[in-house]
C-alpha cells in the first residue's frame, strides 16, 4: 500500500509541511528544523482524533499514553517493576519514568517505533522494538540508583502486535482508545 502524504507542522516555525515518511527524523522543508518521532506521533494522534472528537467510548489519546501501552502491554509494566522494585516509588510514577524514557529512547534511536503505514485508519498500529536492550536496561538503572543492580533487568519483550490485536470483538476498545487495558 502507498503512504498517503500527511501534513505535519513544523515545531520550529510553525509551518506545516507534507510528508508521507512519518516515523523517521523530518526536516522542515521551510527552516530544516527537525520534527522527530515522538512529536509526530502527537500530531498524528492529534489528526486521528479530530473527526473522531464526538465519540464518547474514546477521549483524546497522545504520544506517552501510546508509548505507555505498548511497553507495558500484557503485563510487562508490572513485571519490570516487580523486579526492579524500586523503593519509594509507586507502580504510577515508575511507569511514567520508564514512559519518558522510552519516549526518549525513541528520539535518541535506541528504542524502534515504527508507525503504520495509514496512522488515521481506525486502528492504526504501532509498534514498539528495543533494539538495544543493553541501552534501555542502563538507561533504566540511571533512573533508580538507590536499587541494587546486581540482578539482570528483564527487558520487556513487545509482542510484534502489542497494539495490533485486532479485537475480538467489534465493540472491544481500539488500540488507542481511552479505555485501559482491563485489568484482572
Ligand atoms: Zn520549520
Amino acid at each position: 500500500m502507498a503512504r498517503k502524504s500527511i501534513e505535519l507542522t513544523c515545531q520550529q516555525c510553525r509551518k506545516p509541511f507534507e510528508s508521507a515518511d512519518y516515523g523517521q527524523v523530518l526536516s522542515c522543508p521551510h527552516c530544516g528544523a527537525k520534527l522527530q518521532q515522538v512529536a509526530q506521533l502527537g500530531q498524528l494522534l492529534e489528526q486521528w482524533f479530530y473527526p473522531r472528537r464526538w465519540r464518547a467510548d474514546l477521549h483524546e489519546p497522545n504520544q506517552f499514553y501510546l508509548i505507555e501501552k505498548l511497553w507495558t502491554a500484557n503485563g510487562q509494566g508490572v513485571t519490570l517493576y516487580e523486579g526492579i522494585a524500586p523503593p519509594h516509588t509507586n507502580y504510577d510514577i515508575f511507569r511514567n519514568m520508564v514512559t519518558r524514557l522510552v519516549a526518549r529512547g525513541i528520539d535518541e534511536g535506541w528504542v524502534q517505533l515504527e508507525f503504520p503505514d495509514d496512522p488515521l485508519e481506525e486502528n492504526p498500529v504501532y509498534q514498539l522494538k528495543f533494539s538495544d536492550a543493553d541501552r534501555f536496561a542502563r538507561a533504566v538503572e540511571g533512573l533508580f540508583p538507590e536499587v541494587d543492580w546486581d540482578e539482570q533487568i528483564e527487558v520487556p519483550v513487545p509482542p510484534e502486535a502489542a497494539a495490533t490485536e485486532a479485537p475480538p470483538d467489534p465493540k472491544e476498545p481500539t488500540p488507542i482508545s481511552s479505555r485501559r487495558a482491563r485489568r484482572r
